[in-house]
């Protein structure tokens, strides 16, 4: 049987030998910015969601005055990040919930447990395990790995885990996640994803990974390489 939380250091080791230890912030941000950041960012780029939340930052003085605001205007706001209707529907009644609880803010989940934390929040419409866990790892610096479509398919074919979405590969990964490695190896994962391991064709003669995957339709025919720019967007919020 794997030991798995073995495997987990051993992927991260290889990572951090090709990538390095992805820059972090050294202030942690806010978490409900943190959370309105990653609804943005659902089904669409780091840049194009970074802009979006860029434009609420500068219209609004506070998350407070959404509740004021014509959800079809918000949606105009945040229209570069895409799904706009589904977004700004989403944004609107988070802040209206939170605003029945009391203070606009992530407080009430700060003393809870990991799993606790994210049972409470993806009871708010639109927000699921990965956008939770997501405001656990990068703005309250717990040490959980969110599983994105990269970081799903990688352990997928790597043979860290085996299951069919992305949700279940969450739950089986952090099971028993070996201490302090989440930042790096969710990061360095999607990085993986998006410039070695993609969906088809993966590049597998360049892949750190290449020994120890155990996925059966390896590409071993050497490709050129493509520049891509690195832009994290959840290490950039609140900087
Ligand atoms: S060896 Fe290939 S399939 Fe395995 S992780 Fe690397 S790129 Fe992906």
């Amino acid at each position: 049987m794997k030991n798995r939380p073995a495997l987990i250091q051993k992927v991260n080791q290889l990572l951090i030998k090709k990538f390095g230890i992805p820059m972090r912030s050294k202030k942690l941000p806010d978490p409900l910015d943190l959370l309105i950041a990653t609804i943005l960012s659902q089904n669409t780029n780091d840049n194009n969601s970074y802009k979006a939340f860029q434009n609420l930052k500068d219209r609004y003085k506070s998350w407070i005055d959404l509740n004021s605001v014509k959800r079809t205007e918000l949606a105009k706001i945040i229209r570069i990040a895409g799904l706009a209707n589904q977004k700004s529907a989403a944004i609107k009644n988070l802040i209206g919930e939170l605003r029945k609880r009391g203070p606009l803010s992530l407080d009430f989940i700060t003393g809870l447990d990991d799993h606790s934390a994210i049972e409470q929040l993806i009871n708010y419409k639109g927000v699921g395990v990965k956008t939770a866990s997501c405001v656990l790892l990068f703005a309250m610096n717990r040490n959980v790995c969110p599983v994105d479509t990269h970081v799903h398919r990688t352990v997928n074919r790597v043979g860290i885990v085996s299951e069919k979405t992305p949700d279940k590969t969450y739950y089986s990964l952090n099971e028993k996640f070996p201490d302090g490695v989440a930042h790096s190896f969710h990061t360095n994962l999607i990085r993986l994803g998006r410039e070695i391991c993609k969906p088809s064709n993966p590049n597998c003669a360049a892949c750190p990974l290449l020994k120890l995957c155990e996925y059966k339709d390896k590409n071993l025919t050497p490709q050129l390489k493509g520049k891509e720019k690195v832009f994290m967007l959840l290490d950039s919020i609140g900087k």
